[in-house]
């Protein structure tokens, strides 16, 4: 999937018309939750019937295109099959129960109810909703015209503190013929560094949070002087938020430049499969860790290594930084040291380079271990069938960048 983004340009109505939609969607979502809570049993199936039920019942709710009402009972699915997932693993502390959700910021539209109009500027929103025609902003090089109509598998326009965008999910396969490089890489992700790889290469945080911070304590600053519900208050919330949006494009676009710069030059890629959510809950390095977006590199790396048909392989992040890459030794250490000194064989690394060495070698292991199994080509990456954006069915409003981009 390829997923093509553009700002909207409308006017003040169908603004207010995109808001209701989306309040649509959320009130969709939690009905079917609410369904799900009270009784038992309930399928996925059944909360889709219960779409049109809903729809008879409200006509607000009928207003919304048919396939949009049933992706938002998805939403509400999603949500619930994550906590069936998380029980089923047995995964220790919170199992996520769903929730209730109040700041929904998207709607989605699947093969009907919108129309792209020849001029390939223009999108036509054709249901109840009152949207209508809007023109699509977006850079030159992208057009998501030249595409059959029938490759665009979504549409979904999402509420951003500096407008309204709409993103096409495209199915379509972008390959980049690879120019063989002869290396193969395993890298670590950490805190000293935003990855070391396998050759002792670094490239160090860009810590834009850092930079932004003063900015953002100023702002939040001026925000809570204002008076509640006033509309400077109004005015000084949506400065913030466009601040974080601000910081968060500039991560992913670190991201992307640094996964597309990695896979560009490598044959082969191991990382290691990190729980990032339960390490960003660790209060003291929390900050740090979510200023290096670990998971947005990651994902990148895996949306080119996908681009570039190379193998890129997640491993278990099982003592890759204790073990030494020299003879495998287990040598104890603690966050705070960063050299790895090998007691057997005398190995001397640095810390993060000792770990990428064990990543690479473990990632080979797994891949040799593919190929005997026969199930070469059916990699990790496969089974992300999104987008490198992280894009997913679920509703969290991460913010997501310019696809012209993304594209690229
Ligand atoms: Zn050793």
């Amino acid at each position: 999937m390829l997923i093509y983004e553009y700002k909207l340009d409308g006017n003040q109505r169908q603004y207010a018309a995109i808001d209701e939609a989306i309040r649509v969607v959320q009130f969709i979502r939690n009905k079917c939750l609410r369904k799900w809570m009270d009784g038992r049993g309930v399928s996925r199936n059944d909360l889709q019937c219960y779409c049109s039920v809903l729809a008879r019942e409200y006509s607000f709710a009928a207003r919304l295109n048919s396939q949009a009402r049933q992706a938002s009972a998805d939403r509400a699915w999603a949500a619930i099959s994550r906590f069936y997932e998380n029980c089923k693993q047995k995964k220790s502390g919170k199992k996520g129960y769903p929730r209730f959700q109040h700041d929904n910021r998207s709607v989605e539209y699947k093969t009907t109810g919108w129309k792209l109009e020849p001029d390939g500027k223009h999108l036509t929103f054709t249901d109840g909703c009152g949207i209508g025609t809007l023109r699509l902003v977006g850079n030159k090089k992208q057009a998501v015209a030249t595409f059959p109509v029938k490759q665009i598998k979504r549409i979904r326009m999402v509420k951003r503190a500096d407008g309204y965008y709409c993103q096409f999910a495209v199915e379509a396969h972008r390959r980049v013929e690879h120019a063989p490089t002869d290396q193969a890489r395993g890298i670590d992700v950490g805190l000293k560094s935003y990855y070391t790889d396998s050759d002792g290469n670094i490239v160090n945080h860009p810590r834009y949070y850092r930079k932004a911070e003063q900015r953002l304590k100023r702002l939040h600053r001026r925000l809570s002087r204002k008076q509640k519900h006033s509309s400077n208050r109004k005015k000084a919330r949506k400065q913030v938020a466009k601040a974080y949006l601000k910081v968060q494009r500039q991560r992913e676009d670190f991201a992307r430049k640094q996964a597309n710069a990695l896979v560009t030059s490598s044959d082969f890629l191991a990382y290691e499969d990190l729980k990032i959510r339960n390490m960003v809950r660790n209060r003291h390095l929390s900050k740090s860790i979510s200023d290096a977006s670990w998971g947005t590199f990651l994902r990148w790396v895996k949306y080119y290594g996908a681009m570039h048909d190379i193998p890129v392989i997640a491993v278990p992040p099982q003592f890759t930084s204790q073990d030494c890459s020299g003879c495998g030794t287990r040598v104890k250490k603690s966050l705070s040291v960063r050299t790895h000194i090998c007691p057997t064989c005398g190995l001397v690394l640095d810390r993060d380079e000792n770990a990428a060495v064990n990543i690479l070698h473990a990632g080979l292991c797994i891949l040799v271990l593919m190929a005997f199994a026969g199930t070469l080509g059916h990699r990790e990456t496969s089974s992300d069938e999104e987008n490198a954006s992280g894009q997913s069915t679920s509703t969290r409003r991460s913010p997501r960048r310019k696809a012209s981009k993304q594209a690229g």
